[in-house]
C-alpha cells in the first residue's frame, strides 16, 4: 500500500473553453504546476478537440 502522500497531489476539474462543460477530472502536482493547466483534449459536446481549462 502507498504511504499517506503529503498533499502535492490536487485534484483539478478541466472545462471546454468553448462550451464550458465539464469534461476530465484529473491530479495535478501543486508543486510541478503552480499556475492553471491547459489540454487540448476531446470534447463530446462540441465534437472535437478543444482546449481545456482548469476550473476550481
Ligand atoms: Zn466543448
Amino acid at each position: 500500500m502507498a504511504a499517506k502522500s503529503k498533499s502535492t497531489r490536487l485534484k483539478v476539474t478541466f472545462e471546454c473553453t468553448e462550451c464550458k462543460n465539464r469534461n476530465y477530472d484529473s491530479f495535478k502536482n501543486k508543486r510541478n504546476d503552480p499556475d492553471r493547466l491547459e489540454l487540448k483534449k476531446y470534447c463530446p459536446v462540441c465534437k472535437k478537440h478543444t482546449v481545456h481549462k482548469e476550473s476550481k
